[in-house]
């Protein structure tokens, strides 16, 4: 059974039609998982599903002190579970939880974590019609109690749009995202690039700029290669959380 298949099982199984990140304790329960929350001071190290002796531990992290990211971590804890993946110890890091993770078992188990947190079933509707920009992307975080990063690229998962979407810090790349329809049209910076000195997001971080839409950038300011055959323009909306350096780069892409 497919990740997302298995996620959707488990919605129907314990009937969850609300947030279903507010049914994880029922979940532990009825399966007999050891549930804890610890500082661990390493915010490398995500969590754990550990087998021994006949129990089932689910470990997380909370030196994040985000409750989305602290979702997150449950429900692939829990995908590793429900999988039945085999082995007695899983330590999940920050890197096993991104989109670019080649280990086919955590792959899987953010592939659960994402159809149990946001069933496509719910989020495809709203992602189909719902403008692309912070508001959308504020209104999925709070109502499915994942983190604003998750949200977005789940929303790209279904977005019509020819969007992309560029997570920084310190001005240093560390995740991107775009469309259906852009993939393999457009190259973007990637992952460990700096941000453009003239960029929208790099005003964001060093000033008190604040973006309130989509404003015209210059395409080569983040597209490093365009296959698509045709010209195109870029526009930039771009918000900054300047206490942690993190800057989130909505970008929007048009055919001439
Ligand atoms: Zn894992």
């Amino acid at each position: 059974m497919i990740p997302a298949e298995k996620a959707r099982q488990l919605l129907r199984d314990f009937s969850i039609t609300t947030t279903p990140a507010l049914n994880f304790n029922r979940i532990f329960e009825h399966f007999n998982i050891i549930y804890d929350e610890m500082d661990y001071g390493n915010t490398n190290y995500m969590g754990s599903l550990i087998r021994a002796e006949g129990k089932t531990i689910i470990l997380v992290n909370t030196d994040l002190k985000n409750a989305g990211r602290i979702n997150f971590t449950k429900a692939h804890e829990l995908g590793h579970f429900s999988l039945n993946h085999k082995g007695k110890q899983f330590e999940c890091s920050r890197t096993d939880m991104l989109d670019f993770t080649r280990k086919p078992i955590e792959i899987e188990a953010n592939e659960f974590a994402k159809e149990y947190l946001l069933p496509e079933q719910k989020v495809k509707p709203i992602s189909m019609s719902a403008p692309f920009d912070f508001d959308t992307i504020k209104a999925i975080s709070n109502e499915f109690m994942v983190s604003k990063l998750v949200a977005v690229f789940r929303i790209l998962d279904f977005h019509l749009g020819n969007y992309a979407v560029i997570g920084s810090k310190d001005g240093i790349i560390a995740h991107i995202g775009m469309s259906k329809s852009l993939i393999g049209k457009i190259n973007f910076l990637k992952s460990g690039d700096s941000i453009h000195n003239n960029s929208f997001a790099n005003e964001c971080l060093i000033s008190s700029f604040r973006m309130n839409g989509y404003a015209p950038i210059d395409p080569k300011t983040w597209v490093t290669r365009n296959k698509s055959g045709s010209a195109i323009s870029l526009k930039e909306y771009s918000r900054a959380d300047k206490s942690s350096g993190s800057v989130l780069t909505l970008l929007k892409v048009d055919f001439l």
